[in-house]
């Protein structure tokens, strides 16, 4: 096997927080073991017009407590089709590109396996807010948008205490209830509503007269963006009880910001090991954290299906929220 001298980052599709630090960890790790390292911008779309930037020791300094991403991301449409995918491949080969780490979700790493089918030696790292990739417990940027909500849903509260009302926080996860449930329990949400699981506004309405009963004077519902609008569960609420309802879109504000110290390990880790992993001949695999050690799961095995969400958490977000 003919050693990798020459390596590529790309960041793609939707940003999370501790991407940057996983870039600096690809980069610093890299070079520590004597490859040079090449960024390229704007996700796929950035290696097709050739956007490439060389990456120095330097070119990653102070960015490690900074959300978003250096490298830039892009959602590129284009890049699923084989002839426009094989441009793609020889974009790298021409900048002596041996081995590629792609950082960011399922789709990303859609086109990252088939780079991988077409003899590019690939390695993903999971980044996506909604941590709803299959083999890995947990994907970079998922627990710094969960303190974010968590913090959101604090201060919520205290306006939902002081003026004894109902609250509706809609949050990001248009197919995964991951944020929702676990941001839910964390807050201490009356309750939460998922994709996975279709709501019944008359379950709801029963929990909040219940606990208005029992003396609840505010009540927090959770609601992920998939499972229904935030502001036609609020009024369905207003017409059928007459009780006022406040609604709050957290929006991108989910997932800006610091990364956690978590989320910060873990790219570190993670990026680290992508690079490790190309100079060991590895190839359309993506690194994953299964209690607490980092493991190897092949892109097909990721992309099969999504990470299901915990039930028994949702069952004790159910007990506890009475
Ligand atoms: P994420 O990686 O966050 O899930 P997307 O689903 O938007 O983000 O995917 C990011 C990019 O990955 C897409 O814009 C496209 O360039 C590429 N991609 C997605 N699916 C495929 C595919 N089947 N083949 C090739 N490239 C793909």
């Amino acid at each position: 096997m003919r050693p990798v001298q020459r390596i590529g980052v790309l960041t793609s599709g939707g940003d999370a927080p501790g991407m940057n630090a996983a870039v600096r960890a690809v980069v610093r790790m890299a070079i520590y073991q004597g490859l040079d390292v090449v960024g390229i911008q704007r996700g796929y779309c950035g290696l097709l017009k050739k956007e490439f930037i060389p990456l120095n020791l330097r070119s990653v300094g102070d960015i490690i407590q900074r959300g978003g991403t250096i490298l830039r991301t892009a959602r590129c449409d284009e890049f699923k089709t084989e002839s426009v995918l094989l441009k793609g491949v020889l974009c790298l080969q021409e900048q002596g590109i041996e081995g590629l780490v792609v950082i960011g979700g399922d789709g990303s790493f859609r086109g990252a396996l088939e780079l991988a089918r077409h003899g590019v030696r690939v390695v993903g790292v999971p980044a996506t807010i909604d941590n709803d990739l299959e083999g890995t417990d947990c994907s970079i940027g998922f627990d710094t948008a969960l303190n974010n909500v968590v913090d959101a849903i604090n201060k919520i509260r205290d306006t939902a205490t002081s003026h004894e009302r109902t609250f509706i926080i809609e949050v990001m996860g248009h197919s995964s209830g991951q944020i929702a449930l676990n941001a839910g329990l964390a807050g201490g949400a009356e309750s939460i509503l998922i994709p996975e699981i279709p709501y019944n506004i008359d379950e709801i309405i029963f929990k909040l007269d219940r606990g208005i009963s029992r003396g609840k004077l505010h009540s927090i519902i959770v609601v992920a963006e998939g499972a229904g609008s935030g502001l036609e569960i609020g009024e369905q609420i207003r017409q059928r009880t007459g009780h006022e309802t406040r609604v709050t879109i957290l929006g991108h504000l989910q997932r800006g910001g610091a990364p956690t110290a978590i989320d910060r390990l873990l790219a570190s880790r993670m990026g680290a090991r992508a690079v490790e992993l190309i100079i060991d001949g590895e190839s359309g695999k993506m690194v994953g954290i299964k209690a607490r050690e980092l493991v190897t799961v092949g892109f097909e095995e990721v992309l099969q299906q999504k990470r299901e969400l915990d039930m028994n958490l949702y069952e004790l977000a159910g007990i506890l929220s009475v």
